[in-house]
This record gives structure tokens, C-alpha cells and sequence, in this order.
């Protein structure tokens, strides 16, 4: 049988990093088996579904390239189909009308909280004859087995059993005719010939009453595997302090979308202590017994560590073509200054992010105004008469150069060094920040090579008249 397994969010709240992971895992699954993906809209809860947050969802799963081959379905779009199954298990008495009150189902609720019994439906209007009780509304309730056991083996957790007495005639259709979530998803995922259901562990407790229906429906019951939670680093359930928000927060916060999925990859699957995969070793390499059964922790320095491995790794240009969104983002006009691919170049020992690059690189495209201040009153005026006198010399020095290359500039600022001046850190401090106004850069001898001859010496000058002109 062709594998073939579904991502179906609810789109009640953006895709955030334990749904990005169970989608991961599903996509992973299938394109290792050659299998096919598809995408499935739960939107059945209308109060709380939006469109919007649909579209978001797919923008997102687009950004980390996890691509479907079937869908978006919509459940709203297949209500049709979802009435004619209920009427149909109505008709062979597989499912049955009930007209209890909320005020009688209260009342039976609380008798057997006091008798300590677990609340469950008694089963009042399992054998009620009358067909339609004039003016009465009506839920639609599937007739569960009441004895025996539902066993399946969970492809991460083993055999997992539930007792049939335990699960009552859960509410297939509503009272405003809506169906419910787990009557839509056995028609779902029968009529979409779903093989693997890879989902959250927190669904665990309704694959029993799903596999009781797929029965009822003498339906092709897939395999299941139930990916285990996400806690924050403090250990507590995710919320959005931890990075329970929106995946492409990532994308803001200058993450590449390969970094990103290679931390999720790994977080809760392991291949030996293999740390990073590109997406077609991902492919070969992925299997659902690797899956961990204990919930997972976030650690966002393992992350930046991804990120800066990635940035490090993948080719210039596609880290450029990335970059450049940060830099519109930072509004920056990168026509005044290096190309990207060199800023990835210089950059990429240092920073994590994309964000972080462009947040340092502000300098090479635009004049400054303002120098860090406490980089200045150190570095200009600690020692002011020596820094003057070495920014006068390395001003000349690189006046002089007449083919302005890195080598070139290397000698030109080392030797303007003066040992009895305190040697090259007496320069390259006050040097750095004169030309890029802050403590921040890549290395002295590349930025400067970097900012250009003309650029240098205009702020050189310009710290020269600073320190002239202020006094710390
Ligand atoms: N719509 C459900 C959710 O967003 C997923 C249901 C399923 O995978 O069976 O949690």
C-alpha cells in the first residue's frame, strides 16, 4: 500500500514550532517512502476558525519547505459527505439520536461524581424508539462497544489499550448539525486513504474512540504514532515566552528555514549522535521507532548554534537572498555599500542570525552619527593624546595605499603600531570605533578593507574633530 500521510491543523491558532514538528515528521515519512502528503484544514469549529490563520499556516509550511501533494482540504467544504455518513450509521443503528437536556446530562453528571464514578454519558436514549420528537433538538451519538478492549501499537509509545467501558457514545453531530472532530477525521482520513496518522501525543486519548468508528464503518484502520510534547527549557509547557509562537517569529528573528528544520528534526529523533542532517540525508535517514516516547525540551542556544552552522554552510548567495529581507527589513539601502554574499563572508564567524548581521552591518551602507558612547569617552579620550597621534599616523598610512586591497591594509595599520605606544591595542580600539562607531565588527583588517579607502579616511577625520571637539 502506497504511504500516505496527512498535516491537519486546526486553524484556530498560528503554526507554531510542536505543529511545524509533527508536520516535519509526517512530510519526512512520506517522502521517504515514496509515499504522498497531504494537507487537511480542521476548521469545523467556526467560532474559533479563521481564514487567515489558514492561509498564515501554508505561508508558514511554504517558508520551511514542507511542500503537500494533495489539498488543502477543507473540512467546512465537505460537510455534504459528513451528513450523509451520519445519516447513513443512523440508518444501520451504528449511531442514534439523543435528546437529553444539558440540565438532565448535569444532573447524571454530578450522581456519579458523588458515587465516585468517572463522568460518562449513561446511555439514556441508546433504545429510544421515537423518531424525531417534535420541536426537540438532538446530538447525534456513535453506540461504542460496551465491552472489550481498543488496542493499537502506537509506532512510538508500543501497544497502547483502553477498555471499552471507559469511552462513552461520544457526540458524533451536534445539535446545530455540525459534525464533530473525531467524526471528521476517521471520514477524512479514510476517504483520503490515510496509511500513517503522525499527530501530537495529545490526541492519544481519541484514537480509541477513531478506531472504534473506522470499525463501526468496517473501514482500513491506519497506523498511528503519537509525537511526545514540547517543553520550554524551564520545563514547563510551551507558551509563547518558550517560542510557542508563530514559526516564521524564527524567520523574523533571522533563522534560515534548513536551521530551523534540522533542530526540529532533532528534536525528539536521533540518528547516533548525528547533529546535522541536510533535508535529502533527512529523507534517506528518517524512521518513526527513532522517534523519542519523552517530551522534548527547547534550547534555543542549540538553535543559534544550527543557524550559524547553516549560515556558515549553504551557498553565499542563498544566504544573500536571505539576508537581503533582514536588511529591508532594518532599512538599510544596500546600494551604498558591499554586497551581500561579503557580508555573509565577514560576518558569518560571528553572529547567530540573520537579524543579528544586519542589526551589526548598518555601518558599511550609511553614515553614523552618534558613537557608542561609552566606547568613545573609553577608547578616544582614556588616553587621548596617544590615540590622537596613532589615528593621525594609520590615517596616512592608508592615504598612501595606492591599490587598495586587504594585504595592503593589513601592513598599512600594523604598522602604524608604535610599541612604544602600546602596540596595536593602543590602535585597534579606538581605530574600530572610528570607523564603525561601536565596539562591534568583524576583523579590524577586513572591515576596513570592507568600508572602503575614501569611506575609512572621512572617519578617521571625523573622529579626530569628535574628540577635538568634546571633552570626557
Ligand atoms: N486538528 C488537530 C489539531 O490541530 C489535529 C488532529 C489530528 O491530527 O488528528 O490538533
Amino acid at each position: 500500500m502506497k504511504v500516505k500521510t496527512r498535516f491537519s491543523p486546526s486553524p484556530t491558532g498560528n503554526l507554531h514550532v510542536g505543529g511545524a514538528r509533527t508536520a516535519l515528521y509526517s512530510w519526512l515519512f512520506a517522502r521517504r517512502h515514496g509515499g504522498q502528503f497531504v494537507l487537511r484544514i480542521e476548521d469545523t469549529d467556526l467560532q474559533r476558525s479563521h481564514k487567515n490563520i489558514s492561509d498564515e499556516i501554508m505561508d508558514d509550511m511554504r517558508w520551511l519547505h514542507l511542500d503537500w501533494d494533495e489539498g488543502p482540504y477543507y473540512q467546512t467544504k465537505r460537510l455534504e459527505r459528513y451528513n450523509a455518513v451520519i445519516h447513513q450509521m443512523l440508518r444501520d443503528n451504528s449511531a442514534y439520536k439523543c435528546y437529553c437536556s444539558k440540565k438532565r446530562l448535569d444532573v447524571v453528571r454530578k450522581k456519579q461524581m458523588a458515587t465516585g464514578q468517572k463522568p460518562h454519558y449513561d446511555g439514556h436514549c441508546r433504545e429510544r424508539n421515537e423518531d424525531n420528537i417534535k420541536n426537540t433538538a438532538y446530538v447525534v451519538r456513535f453506540r461504542n462497544p460496551d465491552e472489550g478492549f481498543v488496542i493499537f501499537e502506537d509506532q512510538i509509545h508500543g501497544v497502547i489499550k483502553f477498555s471499552n467501558k471507559e469511552l462513552d457514545d461520544f457526540i458524533i453531530c451536534r445539535s446545530d448539525g455540525l459534525p464533530t472532530y473525531n467524526f471528521c477525521v476517521v471520514i477524512d482520513d479514510l476517504d483520503m486513504h490515510i496509511t500513517h496518522v503522525i499527530r501530537g501525543a495529545d490526541h492519544i486519548n481519541n484514537t480509541p474512540r477513531q478506531i472504534n468508528l473506522l470499525q463501526a464503518l468496517r473501514a482500513h484502520i491506519p497506523t498511528y504514532a503519537h509525537v511526545s510534547m514540547i517543553f520550554g527549557s524551564d520545563g514547563k509547557k510551551l507558551s509563547k515566552r518558550h517560542g510557542s509562537i508563530r514559526v516564521t517569529q524564527y524567520k523574523k528573528e533571522g533563522y534560515l528555514p534548513e536551521a530551523l528544520l534540522n533542530y526540529l528534526l532533532r528534536l525528539g529523533w536521533s540518528h547516533g549522535d548525528q547533529e546535522i542532517f541536510s533535508m535529502n540525508e533527512m529523507q534517506t535517514l528518517f524512521t518513526l521507532e527513532a522517534i523519542s516516547k519523552s517530551p522534548s525540551t527547547m534550547n534555543l542556544k542549540k538553535l543559534q548554534w544550527l543557524n550559524q552552522k547553516y549560515i556558515n554552510s549553504l551557498p553565499p548567495t542563498y544566504i544573500a537572498k536571505n539576508l537581503q529581507w533582514h536588511m529591508e527589513q532594518a532599512n538599510i539601502n544596500i546600494i551604498n555599500g558591499p554586497c551581500l554574499e561579503d557580508l555573509v563572508t565577514l560576518f558569518g564567524k560571528r553572529c547567530h542570525t540573520l537579524k543579528e548581521i544586519a542589526d551589526t552591518a548598518r555601518f558599511f551602507y550609511e553614515e553614523f552619527n552618534d558613537y557608542d558612547l561609552e566606547a568613545a569617552k573609553k577608547y578616544f579620550f582614556e588616553n587621548l593624546d596617544v590615540t590622537r597621534r596613532l589615528l593621525r599616523v594609520v590615517y596616512t598610512n592608508l592615504a598612501s595605499i595606492i591599490n587598495w586591497t586587504l594585504p595592503e591594509v593589513r601592513v598599512a595599520i600594523h604598522s602604524s603600531a608604535n610599541d612604544q605606544l602600546g602596540g596595536i591595542r593602543s590602535l585597534a580600539m579606538p581605530l574600530r570605533v572610528a570607523i564603525t562607531g561601536s565596539l562591534q565588527s568583524p576583523a579590524l583588517d577586513a572591515t576596513i578593507y570592507t568600508v572602503g579607502q575614501q569611506r575609512s579616511l572621512t572617519r578617521i577625520n571625523k573622529a579626530l574633530l569628535y574628540i577635538q571637539q568634546h571633552d570626557y
